[in-house]
């Protein structure tokens, strides 16, 4: 079977991990500390803090800017879930702004309409959580003037983009110079994998520490911050109420050892993406198909190649992929339609570009190991499918 992402795991990955099984603290040594330091020099971030998971780190970064019960935190109907639900976790409210369709990112057309809108109304949200989807940077300069301009906090869920560059100045994603905070996750279908894994970048030290709190029980052994007289070395105090959202030193030793790695392996997923770009043309320009824009292959990181149908039945074009052997993929359902955000009053309709995005498309298989041979494969096989299943 031919998946539509993978890791890749070496022997140096494994000797890094077996190290720590062997030799060191299992957690609160030395590793979790020594991968913030790298996703700092190679994102050029002032602060990381390695965490369980990026769900985890979301929710962080919503409790360090304040984000509670009479909030209103936006953020993109195209994305994980998680992304929404980290606002639901504070129990602020949510709200969403349209993609653009060529981007698949939020439109900053359509957020300078809303914003213009909520700011006559007096309901401006207090924090907008943008994702560059598929790993391709939303346009950091217009929005963060555009969120300065109305004093909204900025949260960029980078779970998809850790490699990927930003279109001002091709920097790297993550130094935290447009937002409060940035998000990666290190599940084994993201750039670079710990297992279960995320980390939240932030160049705001007063952020980290009000992060980092709250990451572990609420609980600190800093003496600047507790209150009263601190007995002695093995004193802590409880200031609020927190939770356990640790990375362990085992993961740690994975995310290190992998991220080394990383920048071969953004080359090689852009190497297979400008191969789809060459191989599928001829069927864009037929219209059977429409492909990422075509900008995006200097910039992106390339979690995901996903196209969008043009007529066929999708879930035909999936089966008949999947009996050769071929899983592709939907990402995603729009997350206002999911039952759950239903309930709380969104509907069919609310968000027309992100619908007939969410409709039509169809993500093909796309990893750092995926051979030459195995794309071809992919290639020939899709275009069969296509031209059995006209529109
Ligand atoms: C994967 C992903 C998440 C969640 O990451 P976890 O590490 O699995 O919690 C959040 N947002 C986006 C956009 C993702 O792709």
């Amino acid at each position: 079977m031919i998946p539509y992402g993978k890791h890749h795991i070496d022997q140096t990955d494994i000797d890094a991990v077996v190290d720590v099984l062997q030799n060191q603290y299992l957690t609160q040594g030395q590793q979790v500390p020594a991968f913030e330091k790298a996703l700092t020099e190679y994102t050029s971030a002032n602060y990381a803090l390695a965490v369980n998971s990026a769900t985890s780190a979301l929710h962080l970064a919503c409790l360090a800017l304040g984000i509670t019960k009479s909030d209103v935190v936006w953020t993109t109907p195209i994305t994980f879930v998680a992304t929404a639900n980290c606002i639901r976790f504070c129990q602020a409210d949510v709200d969403f702004v349209d993609i653009n369709p060529s981007s698949r990112n939020i439109c900053p057309q359509a957020l300078k309409e809303k914003l213009q809108q909520a700011a006559q109304k007096n309901k401006l949200p207090k924090a907008l959580i943008l994702v560059h989807f598929a790993g391709f940077s939303c346009d950091m300069q217009v929005i963060s003037d555009l969120c300065q301009q109305y004093n909204v906090k900025i949260i960029e869920d980078a779970c998809h983009a850790l490699g990927g560059l930003y279109l001002a100045d091709k920097s790297k994603i993550g130094h935290c110079k447009y937002a409060d905070f940035v998000i990666f996750s290190f599940h084994p279908v993201k750039s670079i994998t710990t297992a279960e894994g995320g980390a939240l970048l932030t160049n705001d030290k007063h952020l980290l520490k009000q992060a980092s709190l709250y990451a572990k029980h609420g609980v600190t052994r800093d003496a600047d911050l507790m209150q009263g007289e601190v007995e002695g070395p093995w004193s802590y105090q409880q200031l609020t109420l927190g939770y356990n959202y640790r990375m362990s030193d085992v993961q740690a030793a994975l995310g290190i050892s992998q991220l080394i790695r990383l920048d071969s392996f953004i080359q090689q997923r852009r190497l297979l993406a400008q191969r789809y770009f060459d191989a599928l043309a001829q069927l864009e320009s037929q219209s059977l198909i429409k492909l990422p824009s075509a900008e995006q292959l200097d910039f992106s990181a390339w979690h995901l190649f996903a196209i969008e149908l043009n007529g066929q039945n999708r879930l035909e074009v999936y089966n008949a992929l999947l009996a050769h052997k071929i899983q592709a993929n939907v990402h995603y359902s729009a997350v206002h339609l999911q039952p759950y955000y239903q309930q709380l009053g969104f509907k069919s309709g609310d968000f027309p570009n992100a619908e007939a995005y969410a409709k039509n498309t169809l993500t093909l298989p796309l990893y750092q190991t995926m051979t030459i041979a195995e794309q071809d494969y992919v290639i020939e096989q899709f275009k069969d499918v296509l031209c059995q299943n006209p529109q």
